[in-house]
């Protein structure tokens, strides 16, 4: 049984991650699901049609409760679906005492969030989350749509009222999927504790665990978010941390135009960056990059698409995103496993790291 509690200065809430995590809804959440007037569960087109019974279950839970339907993936995550979402919410008579289900992979629980900060200036929103990869979006309360000017560009703090995994609902997660969240899982391994670190560099099943594994590893994965998230609710200092592969990252996954890729792949090759640069500007011990990058390789993560790109194109990304500021560069390093810094970073050195890796 996995329950982890998060106490932020204005709300606690608590994380469950456990097999039967939804059966808790009909207990321990009943005195909640008491106080709200209207259930609205926001679902993508592939988890409705995965988890019909489910939802069915979920519909048992009150006598009022409304379905809406959203596109997969980023598709959902656009002003377009945000304002059609809260008139279909206005239409079926919500209120400021109605509560949102987010049933579905980080990008419905994004939009979700988004949805509850602002329907009637902010309702209750529960995170029902649906891929690996959501352990690190579920949590910590920033929510976002997309705008064709960027990603993530509209959006508020909104913390959920409970985050609940039913690790069932990992049983058609596709491997791609795997590979995302496990990438985001091990980075909070990196940012926090050397000996979890290594005991994932030694797991051979590591993209895909078994259940009893996989709980554990979410919770501590979980567990690092929420430390950071308590301890800097609104990106000031620390919460930089978890941003670690992804300077580089996020310019691997623009450059490959949001496609080929997934996210936790575009930050797997991050991190390889920002563990070399680790070692070349701050203490980081020679070779871990290197046994990193030997790791992710024999679990399949693919490393082509830095030879595909030029530097300068690559840089034009590094500096288009979010953290760049004023012409240098804001990189999360390593001084050793599980000690993080932030660090500005000039583009010579950036080269210089970027032909390494080629090498
Ligand atoms: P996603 O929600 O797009 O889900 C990925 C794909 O998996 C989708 O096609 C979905 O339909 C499918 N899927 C989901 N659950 C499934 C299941 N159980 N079985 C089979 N298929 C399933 O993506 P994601 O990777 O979960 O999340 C990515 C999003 O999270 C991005 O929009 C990103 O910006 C956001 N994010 C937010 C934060 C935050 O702090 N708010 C942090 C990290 C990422
Ligand atoms: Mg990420």
């Amino acid at each position: 049984m996995g329950v982890l509690t998060i106490q932020l200065p204005n709300k606690t809430y608590d994380v469950v991650i456990e097999p039967n995590g939804y059966e808790r809804l009909a207990t321990e959440y009943a005195p909640l699901l008491k106080t709200t007037d209207r259930i609205g569960i926001i679902v993508d087109e592939t988890v409705h049609t995965l988890y019909s019974e489910q939802l069915k279950r979920f519909e048992q839970l009150h006598n009022e409760v409304h379905t809406f339907i959203v596109p997969k993936g980023e598709a959902c995550k656009t002003l377009d679906v945000y304002g059609r979402a809260q008139s279909f919410l206005l239409q079926k008579g919500f209120t400021r005492n109605s509560l949102l289900f987010a049933f579905g992979g980080g990008a419905v629980g994004d939009l979700t969030g988004f949805i509850a900060a602002t329907f009637m200036r902010g309702i209750r929103f529960i995170q029902l989350p649906t891929t690996v990869l959501a352990h690190d979006s579920a949590v910590g309360g920033k929510t976002a749509i997309n705008m064709p000017e960027g990603k993530n560009m509209v959006g508020a703090f909104h913390q959920p009222e409970a985050v609940i995994f039913d690790l069932n609902i990992f049983e058609t997660l596709p491997e791609r999927e795997w590979r995302s969240g496990m990438a985001e899982l091990i980075k909070h391994a990196y940012i926090s504790d050397a000996t979890w670190t290594e005991q994932l560099l030694q797991d051979e099943q590591f993209v895909q665990p078994a259940f009893d594994t996989l709980e554990e590893q979410l919770l501590k994965g979980v567990s690092v978010k929420a430390k950071i998230v308590e301890e800097d609710t609104f990106e000031h200092g620390s919460r930089k941390f978890l941003n670690f592969g992804h300077t580089f990252g996020h310019a691997i996954e623009a450059a490959t135009n949001f496609g080929t890729l997934s996210h936790g792949e575009c930050v797997m090759i991050g991190m390889a960056y920002a563990l070399l640069l680790s070692e070349k500007a701050s203490t980081l011990q020679q070779g871990e990059a290197k046994k990193f990058i030997q790791f992710a390789k024999q679990q399949g993560y693919l490393f082509d698409s830095i030879f595909e790109y030029s530097f300068e194109t690559l840089y034009q990304f590094m500096q288009k995103d979010k953290k760049a500021s004023f012409g240098t560069l804001h990189f999360v390093i390593l001084e050793k496993i599980g000690h993080p810094n932030v660090m500005t970073v000039d583009e010579s050195l950036c080269r210089e790291v970027f032909e390494e890796m080629r090498q």
